[in-house]
């Protein structure tokens, strides 16, 4: 790549970056993505694409043909105890994420996308021109950086020094497809948090994460639910309970993990990291200010960490978990919960 100035550099080819980039390729917007990892690249992740996401994963590519596992059911247990089987009128769907990150990576370059394999290591601004520094070297400008580089962002870190990247949740990922069920817990010891079994195409993933999250306690807990394996336990951060407190710049726009756009009730991020994607796109497009363009997500993120609050609050966890074993309120809640995970429009 000889050029050394560009209009939009997008750091991270997540969702989140590789559906910016798309977007803007496809309005026929210069742009440069890049990544640290070479793809297809493990990323840690359960995969759920909620009915929202992947609906709105079908609008964004609608000729996206992708490999996934169909969940209609989501087994609940409080304590170990059994309480409720949530039925879902809209499935949700598992994807393995190293190879669905890489199937979006390759729609972009099918586009014409420019990517390089390269690490950020600092941002600067100077002139009016947003800087960035390279572990192989380079120097590039450019006019609009996009961070999209996860919850860990360097691009953040520019903007925000010191931030919290958010809680810290552990996996163990499995071929073994016996275990053909979602199941979630929640438990007294698991504050601001759950364990959860999500199948998928190639067997299952377990995980846990919670306010903070120890490999003493995954370990226990998976002996408990007799899924113990001897596959390596790898963890991640995910940016739940964020208050997305950084500045909101024009030239330096944050999207996905690296925004902080998280559900703080349930980590799901993949939605986000879709819709702010895009949204960034659209502001960059329009001349929108992005925190406008977005605000519809940063709404929802506010509301869903002040209710996470409350679910987690143990007093109403457990009044929710009792309410759900009254049939007549629990047929209510799973109507409720219906309309959480499938989108008004989209
Ligand atoms: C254990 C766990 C389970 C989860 N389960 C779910 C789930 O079931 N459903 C759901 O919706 N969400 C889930 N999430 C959250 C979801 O994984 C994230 O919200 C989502 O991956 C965010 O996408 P993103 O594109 O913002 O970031 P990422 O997918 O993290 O992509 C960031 C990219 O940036 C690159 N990068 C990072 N630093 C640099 C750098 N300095 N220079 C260049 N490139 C860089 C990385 O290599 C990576 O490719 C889970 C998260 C964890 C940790």
């Amino acid at each position: 790549m000889e050029k050394t100035h560009l209009e939009i550099i997008v750091v991270g080819a997540g969702p989140a970056g590789v559906t910016c980039s798309s977007l803007l390729q496809r309005s026929g917007k210069e742009c440069l993505l890049i990544d640290k990892a070479e793809f297809p690249r493990n990323k840690v992740c359960g995969g759920g694409l909620t009915p929202k996401a992947h609906i709105l994963l079908s609008r964004i590519y609608p000729t996206l043909k992708y490999d996934y596992y169909k969940v209609n059911s989501i087994y609940t247990y409080f304590n170990r105890k059994y309480i409720c089987n949530f039925s879902l009128d809209t499935e949700i769907r598992t994807v393995v994420r190293q190879d669905f990150d890489h199937l979006l990576l390759k729609e972009y370059k099918q586009l014409g996308g420019l990517f390089l394999t390269d690490k950020l290591l600092k941002v600067e601004e100077k002139d009016k021109k947003v800087v960035v520094v390279l572990k192989s070297g380079r120097v590039l400008s450019c006019n609009y950086l996009i961070g999209a580089d996860g919850a860990n962002s360097i691009v953040r870190k520019c903007l925000q020094p010191g931030f919290s990247s958010g809680q810290v949740w552990m996996e163990k990922t499995s071929i073994d497809k016996s275990q053909d069920k979602m199941i979630v817990h929640f438990d007294k010891r698991i504050p601001e948090g759950y364990s959860y079994v999500f199948p998928n195409t190639r067997g299952h993933i377990v995980g846990y994460g919670e306010k903070h999250s120890g490999h003493e306690k995954f370990g226990q807990l998976l002996k408990e639910q007799g899924l113990e394996g001897s596959e390596k336990t790898k963890g991640a951060y995910i940016p739940m309970f964020d208050k997305l407190d950084y500045p909101f710049r024009e030239s330096i726009i944050l999207i996905g993990d690296a925004g902080g756009y998280a559900d703080s009730m349930t980590g799901e991020g993949l939605y986000y990291a879709l819709r702010s994607g895009e949204n960034a796109a659209l502001a960059i497009l329009s001349g929108q200010d992005f925190k406008v363009q977005n605000s519809d997500i940063i709404t929802l993120i506010n509301k869903r960490r002040r209710m996470a609050r409350l679910f987690y609050w143990y007093p109403i966890n457990k009044l929710f978990m009792y309410m759900c074993t009254r049939p007549f309120l629990f047929s209510r809640i799973n109507k409720r919960v219906n309309k959480e995970l499938t989108p008004k429009c989209e």
